[in-house]
């Protein structure tokens, strides 16, 4: 009995239409991206306790840059969305509290951070996870890209399945600014004037997704019936 409800649970989700009318909700996100929609959740990544990456270059520190780039994206929105912050200020907020908050704040949900590894690598990264996420995966890693000067070793757009991509039940990217481990992009990074070109190139995607959809932002990817993030799937 119970492995009929849930093949039934199965279909309702597959034969969901297109994104474009009503709700963004969803566990699965096996649909079409959004359009239309007028609420943007913005996740600053880390904060309180949790630093997030600290640059050897120039000090930086993960979370206060993650601040300082919502409070951008927000301003260059302007009053045409309505923005919730997922925190305001430097607090710590659980990566599953994040989770589980995200559906009920709003219909997209965009979580921004910086990247560390190897000091050769540099360039801007997006992951999603959900097909309906694609389409402004696209969109965000197509801006950001257009904006860094050089990009060397960095993954560009990946499909991962991490508590920020797959766990939220509304279509959601967390994008990488790029890498504070970098001396050139560390630098970059901690200029104000690169933040904003960085943050309108992430408000334009949104705005994009929002007027248009998925139109020209390629093929869907298949759907994947995986069940959500755990905390030891991988780093975010
Ligand atoms: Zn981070």
């Amino acid at each position: 009995m119970k492995l009929v409800i849930a093949a039934a649970a199965l279909l309702m989700v597959s034969c969901a239409g297109p994104g474009g009318g009503g709700s963004t909700r969803d566990t699965w996100g096996h649909r079409a991206g959004p359009r239309g929609f007028r609420t943007v959740v913005l996740d600053a990544g880390h904060g309180g306790r949790d630093s997030g990456a600290r640059s050897g270059v120039t000090g930086a520190l993960e979370k206060d840059l993650t601040m300082d780039m919502v409070q951008r994206v927000k301003r260059e929105l302007g009053g045409s969305f309505a923005v919730r912050m997922m925190r305001e200020d430097d607090r710590f907020v659980d990566l599953d509290e994040r989770a589980a908050r995200a559906a009920a704040m709003g219909d997209v949900l965009v979580s921004i951070h910086f990247n560390s590894g190897p000091s050769s690598v540099r360039g801007p990264e997006t992951y999603y996870w959900r097909v309906d996420s694609h389409g402004l995966a696209v969109r965000m890693q197509r801006g950001m890209a257009a904006v860094s000067p050089a990009e060397n070793g960095s993954r560009g757009m990946v499909r991962r399945r991490l508590r920020l991509t797959r766990n939220p039940e509304i279509p959601c990217v967390l994008i990488e600014v790029g890498y504070l481990s970098n001396p050139g992009e560390a630098r970059l990074c901690s200029d104000a004037g690169y933040r904003q070109r960085m943050a309108k190139a992430v408000a334009d995607a949104i705005r994009g997704q929002a007027a248009q959809g998925d139109a020209g932002t390629g093929m869907l990817p298949p759907p994947i019936f995986a069940p959500p993030s755990r905390p030891t799937d991988a780093k975010e």
